[in-house]
């Protein structure tokens, strides 16, 4: 999971929101194309990466839209439109599904103002109305992960950085130490690891220049530092970077 800055004010968003709000309260009917037109701009605002796992969206079947707070008809079918609410998601961790969990009481009625209409300000998933509850699942618009995970590079699993119940229900809500991920994980550090010590042990055959070696393992450093910002499992490639940092 990597933290990512959207634009929580879009006006073309919230035009969409104002024209469903009455099949929305007064019927609890969806208008799936409000999250189906955000499909695209939050793929590249991801760089089509699932918003909770990392996974390349490309590589395992649709992007589809979670709504971070489930819109079930009993839980926050109000936040249906709501583009706060909206992370893009692999195939995998949709198994969310309507699973969402909170501290405090959950808000399920919707804010709303004097004339009956929803408060907007109050449905953004960093209002002091919904952050009230004290959700147990980390958003990447809100929360720093960096904050919360250390990557253990002998397992790929992840691993709280301190004892924090959010972090330990976002691992488990979102099986984000599956052995499949953990698997994808710790190869990415077994084949760098490999690529570099290939490439420093034949220096060392061929009794090269020490300048050489450096200048190898600078490209390395490189090629992670780039990675971490882009490529998929980012956090890895940010240990990586570090990993390779602190080496004389
Ligand atoms: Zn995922």
């Amino acid at each position: 999971m990597k933290m990512v800055i959207k634009n929580f004010s879009s006006i073309q968003h919230h035009r969409d929101q104002k024209r469903c709000e009455f099949d929305l309260l007064s019927k609890k009917r969806y208008n799936e194309s409000c999250w189906a037109r955000s499909k695209t701009d939050l793929a590249e605002l991801y760089n089509y990466k699932c918003a909770y796992c990392e996974r390349d969206l490309r590589k395992y079947g649709n992007i589809t839209i979670d709504h971070y707070r489930p819109k079930s008809k009993s839980k926050y079918y109000w936040l249906a439109h709501e583009w706060t609410n909206f992370l893009p998601c692999c195939t995998f961790c949709q198994k969310k599904d309507d699973n969402f969990e909170t501290a405090k009481a959950p808000q399920y009625n919707p804010p709303l103002l004097a004339d009956g209409s929803l408060n907007y300000d109050f449905c953004k998933a960093d209002s002091s109305y919904l952050l009230a509850e004290e959700p147990l699942l980390l958003h990447p618009e809100i929360d720093n992960p960096d904050d919360h995970f250390v990557f253990d590079e002998n397992s790929g699993e992840l691993l709280l950085k301190y004892h924090s119940i959010k972090a330990e229900t976002t691992i488990r809500l979102l099986n984000l130490n599956s052995s499949s991920l953990c698997f994808e994980r710790k190869k990415l550090v077994d084949d760098f690891f490999e690529e570099l010590d290939i490439w420093l042990s034949e220096l060392q055959m061929d009794k090269s220049d020490l300048n050489i070696a450096l200048k190898i393992l600078k490209i390395h450093q490189e090629k992670a530092k780039q990675k971490s910002d882009n490529a998929e499992f980012s956090f890895v490639w940010k240990y990586l970077q570090q990993s390779l940092s602190y080496k004389p």
